[in-house]
Parts: C-alpha cells; structure tokens; sequence
C-alpha cells in the first residue's frame, strides 16, 4: 500500500505487488498486466458525496477515484463531460427504446483515450520522467502527444506506417516524434518497450494508469442518467483497456455503495480482428492471437490485446458477453448513427451499434434494456473510411444551370457500396440485364435518363472487350463516370479511334493514335516517359494538326478499384487551358490507358465546348 493513497499495483495473474517505482506497466515476474487494486473502506471516507452530487461532469471532477499522488502534477486538457445522445430515430431502426450513445469523439483530441492520458500522462510527471514513448495505431499517439506538449515532456511516437493521415496530423501538430514503423501494432508494443528500456523514457500506453482515466466515462454515464444504472454498456474493443476501465468504474463505485447494480459489460469487435469474442465464448482466459489483423477499423485492428484476462474477467463477473460484426455493417451504422443521430464517429465507434442487431436475435440485449453504446473517437480522424459508402463526382460548372442540372440527373439519389467485391456480371451483359441491374441495385431510373443508359451500356461493353466478369464497384465507378461526365457526350469535337502502343523497360514509351476531330481523321506518334504521357503526346500532336486549342493536363489521380493484376482503375483527371477554363473528369477500364484517353477525350471536348 502507498503511504499517503489507498491503492496497489497488483499482476492480476501471480498477484505480486509493485511499487510504482519498480513498475507501471506489466508484471516483472510474470510479464502479465497490472490492476490498481483500491483501499474501498479508506477510499470510502474521503469522499464528499455533497460534491460529488451537486457538482457538473468533468473528468477532473473524480480525482479521489484516480491513483494519483500529487495534485500539483495534474495535466488536464479539460477531458470528459462528453455528451450522452439519444436520437429517437436510431432507437427506432435497432429495435431499443433507450438507445443512448455516450460521443467520446468530444474529447480534446477526438477520443476517448484523453481521459487516461490525464491520469497517465500526470502519473510520468510525478515520477520525474525525462521522455515518453508509446505505441499506438494513431489516436493513442495523438492524446500521448497532446499531453506530453502540456507536460513539456519529449514523446516519442510509434505507430504502424498504414496509420491514417488524419491521426498522424495530430501528433506532429502537437510536437510528437512520430516513427513509422513497417510492420503491425504488435511491433509498436515491442519496440516502444525496447526503446523505453534502452532510453531510460516512460512507456506509456494500454497500462494501468491509463485504465483508471477511463473510469470516468461510467461515472458520467451514471451521473448523465441521473443517478440510474443503464442495463447494458457496449464498447469496440482493441486492447480492451478502455473497456475493462469502464467497468471497474461500475464496480468501484457499487462497492462504494453509491449504485445498486452494475450493468452488463459486453465487448465488440469486427470479425477480422476478433482476438477475445472467440476465447471467451469457449471460456478460455486469454486472448486468441491474430497476426496479421485486416479489419478497416484502424481503432481496434489489433493481434494481441494486453488487457485480455482483465477484460474476460470483469465481463463475465458483470454477466456480459461478447460479440463480433463485419466491416460492411459497421460502415452502415457508421452512416446511421451520423444520419439519425448526428454522431460522426470512426469506424471503430461505430462497431458496438453494428453489434445491436444479432445481440437482440440471441436474447443478449431486450428492446426494453437501457443500453449505451460509446462512440470511441470522432469520423474526421479518419475521414477516408468515412466515404466510402458515398460516390465521389467531380465538381459541377460555376453555373446555376449547371447545379440545376446536376440535382435533376438524379446524381444524389445513387446508393453507393463501393466496398462491395459482389460480382455482378459473369458474362457480357445484355442491355436489359444492365437495365435491370442499374434500377435494382443502385436506383438509377433508365427510362429517365435514355442519354445516361446509352452511354452506361457502351462502357460496359467496352469493359468487357477486356474483362470476362464485372464487380459492383466497377459498375458503379462506370455508372457515376457516366452520368459525371454527361456534358461532355453531347458532341462529336473528339474521338479517340485507337492506340497502339510500345512499352520498354530501359527506353522510352511510343504511341501512335488514330483520332477524329470534327469529323475528320488524323493520326500521330510521340514518345513520352510512360504509355499513358506517350498516348497523350500523341493525340496532342494530331490536334495540333488542325487546331490552334490545347488543354493542359493539372492533375492526375489513380484508384486501383480492385485487387489483384487484373484490378480495373479510375483515374481523375483536372484539366485547364489559357482562358482559366478548368474541368475534372473520370475515366474507369481495366486498362489504365484506356482509363486515361476516355478521361482526356471527355476533358478536350468538355473544355473546347466552353471556350466559345
Ligand atoms: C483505442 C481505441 C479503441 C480501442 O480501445 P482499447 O482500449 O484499445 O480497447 C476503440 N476506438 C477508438 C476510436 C480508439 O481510439
Ligand atoms: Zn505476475
């Protein structure tokens, strides 16, 4: 026991006791993790429950309940107090009359992993520590970082180089030395560790200290439902630090005697980073290693949680459970929950709703339950996942025509699931079977937009000259470059007739093209440094044989839509000419050139048309 607090480190696996100064992160003996074991009975006296009743939410607010010494050292950025959402709405679509979603996005730096950084970070300014390195996949760095520059403490940050931009942002703008490091989390964790002990620098991170911050999401909760229990608490699970802080929470505070019960604590995870559903399901005590995780919920994409056998444990003692989701269905909460409830969280946020569905066809959860789902961290952290259920069309003209037109091509009302590997055609598809295709899956009216069709079936046509079967995103890509580049089919200006290309390995491209322009055939070679910049030399060549208009190619973007070596591709195209003119087009075949010269055809002709 520490002289002047009522805590204990303690190895929740040999139950050997620590000092902090020996260690805060896993047991010397037998490496499993650290719980903080509270006084209750000493713990119960301090407390001022006038205080704690009549006092607004804040993370600072439950300092007597966090194992720290000094409050001198404290480093706040003013964490907690997040809100507690009900939306009438979501409640109806999951079947649960008291839905509430506790949007920990509201946090200094978009998560939840704020509140165990005051504790965490607090703790390394008592101990005197000189540096600090944590591993994370992004948010921990984030808050580790923002809470070290508080500190004035150096941060060293080390996470996976698939990390999304939107989290690597964060620790650089507050001053973390971020390292990427090719390989997974579990490699982070290693090295973070080694480089703590060959540094002399405090490992932060999925430790003890941590857990306890968490804490104070239970006790808001409580406070949120006026001094009410909710039936259930859902969370993502990663490393299960969070999670197992919240329901010590519960627990504390009921041996406190200041709650009468304690919710059912249930894990979430998506299928493919499923390390703890399984084992506890078949009552093991540990977690089940995944090497290589490959869920898009970057959160929680993780082999080996540190805090299992903390987590399996106070899950079954709160008569909880676990449960798994795939990457699709979380992508399709995560829009619910921004739709009908004004949350906008990451992925990982969005996998306990994801979950509500089979946890009510088992009897785990009733309609009747109060269930509170956390949110983990906001949707701009990384805002890539966050569109990918949405198209993506270029820019409209600057025009009110042009908007107008744009409203009425019926553009908005696409569904959208780019995500989907579905495979849609398996041979050349007739044009009812594209018709009937267009309407059923992304309700796309043919009869009303015949110029659209026309153009749909041409393209597929021509995709099929290179490919024997279609996915769902590559109809998709080609429907929304159809109806994108609509202005430009009107006219007959340019015609890409052919190509024919040489490729080299140590010397230059060539192309030569067969074009018409106005009607009127042409062709020319060029060289260039690859396929696409010689075909385009060479139909540049050919145009300057009969017109004085060129346009200038500003920026080139490339989306493989598929796997594999015969993955199709969208390329994005910006182009402009001398007038300020400029248009962004969409080209999308198996073949990148093909790609890029139906993008330049549609380009030329969009930006020729304007200059008169
Ligand atoms: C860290 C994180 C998680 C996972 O929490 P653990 O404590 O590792 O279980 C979930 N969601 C978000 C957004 C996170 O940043
Ligand atoms: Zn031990």
């Amino acid at each position: 026991m520490n002289n002047n607090n009522s805590y204990k480190i303690e190895c929740v696996q040999c139950k050997s006791v620590f000092t902090e100064e020996e260690t805060i992160t896993r047991c010397l003996k037998c490496g499993q993790a650290l719980d903080i074991i509270f006084d209750i009975e000493k713990l119960k006296k301090t407390i001022n429950i006038y205080n704690l009743k009549n006092t607004p939410i804040s993370a600072m607010k439950y300092l007597d309940f966090y194992p720290l010494k000094d409050r001198q050292n404290i480093i706040s950025l003013d964490e907690g107090a997040t809100p507690l959402v009900k939306s009438k709405e979501l409640s109806k679509k999951y079947g649960i009359k008291n839905l509430y979603i506790k949007n920990e996005g509201a946090n200094p730096t978009g998560v939840f992993k704020d509140r165990g950084s005051l504790v965490e970070i607090s703790k390394a300014v008592e101990l005197g520590a000189a540096g600090i390195v944590v591993a994370s996949t992004g948010n921990m760095a984030a808050s580790v970082s923002a809470y070290s520059a508080r500190a004035g403490i150096p941060c060293y940050v080390l996470v996976p180089d698939t990390t999304p931009l939107g989290k690597l942002s964060q620790s650089l703008a507050y001053g973390g030395n971020v390292i990427k490091v090719r390989g997974t989390y579990a490699d982070c964790v290693r090295l973070s560790s080694e480089m703590s002990e060959k540094y002399g620098y405090l490992l932060a991170g999925d430790y003890a200290f941590r857990g306890e911050g968490q804490k104070s999401i239970a006790y808001e909760i409580i406070e949120q439902l006026n001094w009410n229990v909710p039936d259930v608490v859902l969370a993502p699970v990663g490393c299960g630090t969070n999670l197992y802080g919240i329901a010590k929470g519960f627990f504390e505070w009921f041996q406190l005697g200041l709650i009468d019960k304690v919710p059912r604590i249930i894990g979430t995870q998506p299928e493919k980073a499923d390390t703890l559903c399984s084992a506890f399901h078949a009552n093991e005590k540990e977690h089940r290693t995944i090497q290589f995780p490959s869920s898009l919920c970057g959160a929680v994409n993780i082999g080996a949680p540190l805090d299992d056998m903390k987590l399996l444990n106070i899950i079954r003692d709160s008569k909880g459970s676990f449960e798994i989701i795939d990457d699709t269905s979380v992508l399709e909460s995560q829009k619910d929950m921004a739709m009908l409830a004004s949350v906008f969280t990451e992925p990982s946020g969005a996998i306990p709703i994801a979950c509500l569905e089979k946890l009510k066809s088992k009897n785990i959860i009733s309609e009747d339950d109060v269930v509170v789902c956390i949110a983990t961290g906001v949707g701009l952290k990384d805002s890539h996942s966050a569109t990918i259920l949405f198209p993506d069309f270029p820019a409209v003209e600057n025009t009110i025509e042009d908007i107008t037109e744009f409203l009425d091509s019926g553009i908005l009302d696409l569904k959208s699931d780019k995500n989907n590997s579905e495979i849609l055609f398996s041979t050349k598809p007739s044009n009812p079977d594209i018709k009937k295709i267009a309407e059923d899956k992304f309700s796309f009216d043919s009869s009303k937009n015949l110029k659209f069709f026309k153009e749909l079936c041409e393209e597929t046509d021509l995709f099929f000259e290179r490919r024997s079967e279609m996915k769902k995103s590559e109809f998709q890509a080609i429907l929304e470059e159809v109806i994108a580049n609509s202005k430009s089919s009107d006219s007959e200006i340019l015609k890409i007739v052919d190509v024919i290309g040489t490729h080299y390995f140590s010397k230059k491209a060539k192309a030569k093209v067969i074009i018409q322009f106005k009607g009127e055939e042409i062709s020319a070679e060029a060289t260039g440094t690859g396929s696409v910049d010689a075909a385009i030399s060479a139909i540049e060549k050919a145009l300057k044989q009969k017109t004085e208009y060129k346009i200038n190619l500003d920026n080139f973007e490339v989306n493989v839509q598929s796997g594999g070596l015969d993955a199709s591709v969208r390329v994005k195209i910006k182009f402009s000419d001398k007038n300020n003119n400029s248009v962004t087009v969409i080209g999308v075949s198996p073949d990148l050139v093909v790609a890029s010269l139906m993008a330049y055809q549609k380009g030329f002709v969009r930006l020729f048309m304007k200059k008169q």
